[in-house]
């Protein structure tokens, strides 16, 4: 009789991976240790920024091939929420607004293809900022000037992957790739984009650490916004920095170590336990098979129900793992067959999801997170069983 939540994309389905790993993957923290604001002194470099968590960056798009980080700047962020809000100020202040009838700056619009991400809307409604205003569906954009497109791929809801739409003189691009990561899509060409957002808490699911990162090509927006981030919360938390560090390192040095014991950053895995000892089933392979099993299992419950359709997805090849691989979205993207309101019906087998007006589009539509826990999940298929 419970209500079960599968609106948030919480992402416990990696526990029992990390649960297995725990020991061999820790941090200690003893108590003088980051106790400076400081944490680079590279000249241009990002002050609050350890280097050991940039390397770890470098490090795991450099083994995974999903973006493109030489020469670009290394920006981390308390998760990428925080980042899209400061990449947008970055954004909108560098571009000469021209004063309208009322003399007011006039607010670079905000947009994005839907379905889009409910929180970007969410997010700048409610932030109500001077500089940018949040304009909806990137398909109707037909103004001049300046304006700013977010481009979500793999998408949310709906798992597509997508370009920018708009194409004018004056637009700008900040790429949202939470989901870009082989788990849940293949991996066809490192993504290089003006300004990328990666976190965290869809990487290896550490959502928890509050940790992301954005990588920028253009100097002067990837200083401001450094200096955003200097002003508003004088940089991000050093043990936040330190755990995504030692967990991104601990997933790509799995796939790093050569045959010598070396691995291909050059240190020796020898008598460091903590390299040394990795899991059978890499971090890939394991999120992978339990998102594709979860697939499986979640067509074949919803063919047998008949109340819902599902998008479908092409296999690609993935340059990642080496093979042809099904794209696995983080999101089920349900649409009702019959009927107006597919959430009004979840709701009746007390299944909380996300509706489509939420995302842009109709209450046909309803988001379901494809991350929840083990037991979470099986409740949500044995829920939809009694809609046969
Ligand atoms: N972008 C997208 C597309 C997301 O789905 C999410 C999390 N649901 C985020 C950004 C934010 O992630 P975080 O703030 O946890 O880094």
């Amino acid at each position: 009789d419970v209500v079960i939540s599968l609106d948030r994309g919480d992402p416990k389905i990696y526990y029992t991976f990390w649960k297995n790993v725990d020991d061999k993957c820790k941090v200690t923290i003893k108590a003088s240790d980051l106790m400076s604001y400081f944490a680079d002194f590279d000249e241009g470099g990002v002050f609050y920024q350890l280097p050991e968590f940039s390397e770890a960056v470098h490090q795991v798009h450099r083994v995974v091939g999903n973006a493109v980080t030489e020469g670009r700047y290394i920006i981390g962020g308390t998760g990428s929420s925080q980042l899209f809000s400061v990449a947008l100020c970055a954004l909108a202040s560098t571009v000469n607004v021209t004063p309208n009838n009322n003399m007011k700056k006039k607010q670079i619009p905000v947009v994005c293809a839907e379905p889009y991400y409910s929180c970007y809307e969410e997010a700048l409604e409610e932030e109500k900022s001077e500089i940018y205003k949040w304009q909806g569906d990137a398909n109707t954009f037909d103004e001049e000037g300046p304006y700013i497109e977010v481009v979500t791929t793999p998408n949310n809801p709906d798992g597509r992957l997508r370009e920018p739409v708009v194409k004018k003189e004056g637009g700008m691009v900040i790429c949202d790739l939470a989901y870009y990561w082989p788990q849940y899509t293949p991996i066809t060409a490192p993504a290089d984009y003006d300004v990328m957002l990666f976190t965290l808490s869809k990487a290896t699911g550490h959502a928890g650490s509050r940790v992301g990162w954005a990588i920028v090509k253009d100097k002067e927006i990837a200083l401001r916004m450094i200096k955003l981030m200097s002003l508003v919360t004088i940089g991000t938390c050093h043990e936040g920095q330190l755990r995504a560090a030692k967990i991104l390192e601990f997933v790509a040095n799995s796939y790093e170590r050569l045959a010598n014991g070396k691995l291909a950053n050059g240190k020796l895995s020898n008598g460091n336990p903590e390299v040394m000892e990795q899991p059978l089933e890499k971090f890939f392979e394991f999120s992978h098979r339990m998102l594709a099993e979860r697939w499986t299992r979640l067509r074949a419950a919803i063919k047998r129900c008949g109340a819902f359709n599902l998008p479908d997805y092409s296999p690609q090849y993935c340059k990642f793992m080496k093979k042809t691989s099904h794209p696995n979205p983080a999101y089920a993207w349900m649409e009702l067959k019959t009927g107006e309101d597919a959430e009004k019906l979840m709701n009746e087998l007390k299944i909380r999801t996300r509706a489509g007006p939420k995302f842009g589009v109709s209450s046909k539509y309803i988001r379901v997170s494809m991350l929840e826990s083990d037991d979470t999940f099986n409740q949500f298929l044995e829920r939809l069983s009694t809609l046969e």
